[in-house]
């Protein structure tokens, strides 16, 4: 790599290993069944380099990563998607989706698909204790074409979006070249022409170019690390354990918060249905509540059981569908499930992401998850599509602009996990 801005980047540090050795599926979830797709390496030349350089290279396939490849794909831009799964994402994560983020999702192609899986809903109750002291409805009338909001679960997501790109790799071959179980494990901004970029894949290491680099590599982003970039913004810490269960109850789709309940005294508890009698529960760990018992799976069940009961449910059989599992566990069923550390969901965070906007993904900022990271996603995807195509800065807004001449490398979009 000649004239790099950026150190490469150690291997070894790379936030999500390759599930190389993974030959068994992930288990169903309802009706949802995994695929494993074939990692590809491509021809190269001698010293391991593939030739020519990529007009745009995504790290990371999930949700803004295919998001992104489709919008640069709506320009007829050609990207390459490094992806070091090789399937789409395991367990609990984004369960709703907004009305913003499914105007998106039709420009892209695949809101038919989420409004034809995904359950969609108006409002929600909030309770203090156990009297319901709080409901809302989010503005909808019959002129609206889609509602403020669906659940979907986040692989459902995530296969859409692949399954529009294969169509559009059906319709225009090669526009967008997803290599699966290929990690990132090295970058160095060329003076300027690019990045020069080393992955890793199970038949080994190679180097490729791109004109630019699109970090879209979740919330541990390597990318973001390698940068020295630092997330930013705002963010509250609380432990939550997350859980799915399969549970048939004809309780419609709403959001319903529980503060202080009986149940889970000084502490939280969110219940989302979601497709496939699917239900999601987020209960929040009480300060000093030893996190390692909480997590054994009788006490989880105890609780759900007991949440349940309180709700009226109880008498509805249930069953364990995801304990909220980390990415690339090699037994997916014996996990417990994990707590989570929430960056920004706070009122606050608004400001944050405003500004986040407001910065078209260049610069440093928390997000509050799925929604901010496709709506991000857009804006880069066409401000570089229009670099692409216009090969001028005209395209871009001012701050890209005066970035984009030392910088090739944009970090998209963020997570908060
Ligand atoms: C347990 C859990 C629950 C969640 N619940 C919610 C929720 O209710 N609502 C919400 O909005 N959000 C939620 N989130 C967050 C949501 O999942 C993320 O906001 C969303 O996944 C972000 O999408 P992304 O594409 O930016 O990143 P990711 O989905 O993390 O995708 C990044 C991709 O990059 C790949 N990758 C990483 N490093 C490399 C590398 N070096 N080389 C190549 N590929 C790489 C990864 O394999 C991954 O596929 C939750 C997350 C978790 C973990």
């Amino acid at each position: 790599m000649t004239n790099p801005t950026v150190a490469v980047a150690d291997a070894a540090s790379g936030p999500v290993p390759p599930t190389l050795s993974a030959t068994e599926l992930p288990p169903s979830v309802g009706a949802f069944h995994y695929t494993r797709y074939k990692v590809c390496t491509p021809p190269l030349e001698q010293g391991g380099i593939e030739s020519g350089r990529h007009p745009v290279v995504i790290a990371g396939g999930g949700p803004v990563g295919m998001a992104l490849a489709l919008g640069l794909a709506n320009h007829g831009v050609r990207c390459v998607i490094l992806e070091a799964d090789d399937t789409v994402c395991v367990g609990s994560r984004a369960a709703c989706i907004s009305r913003r983020s499914l105007e998106i999702m039709e420009r892209l192609g695949v809101r038919p698909a989420f409004m034809a899986k995904g359950l969609p809903w108006t409002g929600g109750r909030s309770f203090y204790k156990t009297a319901e002291v709080f409901r809302f409805e989010m503005p909808h009338d019959a002129q609206q074409k889609l509602p403020p909001m669906i659940n979907l679960e986040q692989y459902y997501a995530e296969h859409y979006l692949l399954e529009e790109i294969f169509r559009r790799n059906e319709a225009t071959p090669g526009l967008i070249d997803i290599r699966w179980g290929t990690e990132l494990t090295g970058l160095a901004q060329d003076d300027d022409e690019g990045v020069t970029m080393a992955v890793r894949n199970a038949d080994g290491s190679y180097r490729l170019q791109g004109q630019w680099l699109a970090a879209c590599d979740g919330g541990q982003s390597f990318v973001r690390k390698a940068l020295g970039l630092a997330l930013e913004g705002t963010g509250y810490e609380g432990r939550y354990v997350i859980i799915d269960i399969e549970l048939h109850s004809d309780h419609p789709t709403e959001r319903r918060a529980w503060f202080d309940p009986p149940w889970n005294p000084g502490s939280t508890v969110l219940m989302h249905r979601q497709p496939d009698d699917i239900w999601r529960i987020d209960y929040q760990l009480r300060v000093g509540q030893s996190t390692e018992e909480a997590l054994q799976p009788a006490a989880v069940a105890e609780f759900v059981q007991r949440h349940l009961d309180a709700i009226g449910e109880g008498h509805l059989p249930w069953k364990t569908v995801d304990l909220g599992l980390p990415r690339g566990c090699d037994d997916a069923r014996e996990l417990p499930p994990r707590p989570r550390r929430v960056r920004g969901q706070c009122g606050a965070c608004d400001a944050d992401l405003r500004r986040a906007r407001a910065q078209l993904g260049f610069r440093r900022c928390g997000q509050p998850g799925v929604e901010a990271g496709v709506g991000r996603a857009r804006p880069v995807g066409c401000g570089a599509a229009r670099f692409l195509l216009a090969g001028a800065h005209c395209g871009l807004p001012r701050q890209c602009r005066e970035r984009d001449a030392q910088h090739r490398v944009h970090v998209a979009a963020v997570a908060r996990f």
